[in-house]
């Protein structure tokens, strides 16, 4: 039996997590944590058995740390499912891999905002990380085929949102509802809205870059409509890998909830009659996509600023507060005014997460937003 501690219970993969793991007879709930939802976290408890609950808003079976450690020695688990939302899933990343525990991660902030902190942490206790976002799960499977010296670049796939095709002009006047409507995943807020502005592509990009040790030369992004290809791997003699599988998430959930072992099996996915297209990105449009790249080769605490700038920004517009071209306008105006640091520390990663939500905080009432 592996015993895994769910961080996020509440949102979309916490809540598809419990179904994969309710599934498999090998698998259970030994924990749960979440951020203000505690009257459903506690009717997953209830659900599932599991006493060893926290909850950031207070109410669960464990005071609620930044790091969620005390949660970790109550709940002992085999393994740790990151599904929290935001930077805020950086400390408990840490605190498991700390105790030598494997951590599957959905929360892709955790390595954008710490990527080197992720690593020294590994290099010292030799814990697992094995990536639950879609297309770094495709990635991750593809790699572990090849020769290291054979791999070339990473490919990774972007729907292109509800927005593809448009141009900054159409977009001004959009708001919370059309960025919501994403065309073929269901996800929570946070990152449907990130999917549109394509920043989302963009914390992915600075993800594989920890995950597989590849430089920014080395990764791609290529729109993909039919989000059937979740990530491609091109090699020395031109040939290219491509993962395809439905568009479910509780596909690389259970990859991962199962790793190194086989998965849970799923249906199968119709292949005839399928079209399958791949465009170029519109960084001109979607600059978010292009501000990650950047802070991504800045290095240092720029991606951490980039995340942190973001957060704040998709909040105000999920809130109704500013426009969708606003996202980027504030990301870029902090990523300029924040001064860099280093990524090897955390205390200078928290800072630079602090600051940069000061920044956009005082920006947005500055706009009297
Ligand atoms: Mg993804």
């Amino acid at each position: 039996m592996r015993r895994i501690l769910v961080l996020g219970s509440t949102g979309s993969i916490g809540v598809q997590a419990l179904e994969v793991i309710d599934a498999c007879p090998d698998l259970a709930a030994c924990g749960l944590a979440c951020g203000t939802r505690v009257d459903q976290m506690r009717e997953q408890a209830a659900a599932h058995g599991v006493t060893h609950t926290a909850c950031a808003a207070g109410g669960g079976t464990v005071a609620a740390s930044d790091d969620l450690g005390d949660l970790i020695d109550a709940a002992q688990p085999d393994l740790v499912l990151n599904a929290l939302v935001g930077a805020a899933g950086l400390q408990p990343t840490l605190a498991a891999l700390e105790r030598g525990l494997p951590v599957a991660l959905a929360n892709k902030e955790t390595l954008v905002a710490g990527g080197e902190i992720v690593a020294a942490v590994r290099a010292r206790t030799g814990a697992d990380l094995i990536p639950v976002d879609s297309e770094h799960s495709a990635a991750f499977q593809l790699i572990a085929t090849v020769p290291a010296e054979r791999l070339r670049t990473v490919t990774l796939t972007a729907s292109g949102g509800p927005f593809r095709g448009r141009k900054a002009a159409d977009l001004a006047g959009v708001v919370a509802a059309d960025a919501l409507a994403h065309p073929t995943w269901t996800m929570g807020a946070k990152i449907t809205i990130d999917s549109a502005t394509l920043m989302n592509k963009g914390l992915e990009v600075i993800e594989a870059h920890h995950l597989f040790g590849v430089g920014y030369d080395r990764i791609e992004v290529v729109v993909h409509p039919q989000s059937v290809v979740h990530a491609m791997i091109r090699l020395d003699d031109g040939s290219v890998l491509a993962h395809l599988g439905p568009a479910d998430m509780r596909v690389p959930i259970g990859f991962g909830l199962r790793w190194p072992d086989a998965p849970p099996a799923r249906g199968e996915m119709p292949l005839v009659g399928r079209t399958l297209e791949f465009m170029e990105p519109d960084l001109d449009t979607f600059r978010c996509l292009a501000l990650a790249w950047e802070a991504g080769r800045t290095g240092g605490t720029a991606p951490a600023v980039l995340n942190a700038a973001n957060e704040v920004a998709v909040a105000a517009f999920l809130g109704g507060r500013i426009g969708f071209l606003d996202i980027a306008a504030l990301v870029e105006a902090a990523l300029e005014r924040v001064s860099g640091g280093r990524g090897d520390e955390l205390a200078a990663v928290l800072e630079a997460d602090r600051l940069a939500r000061d920044e956009v905080t005082i920006a947005l009432a500055g706009v009297g937003a």
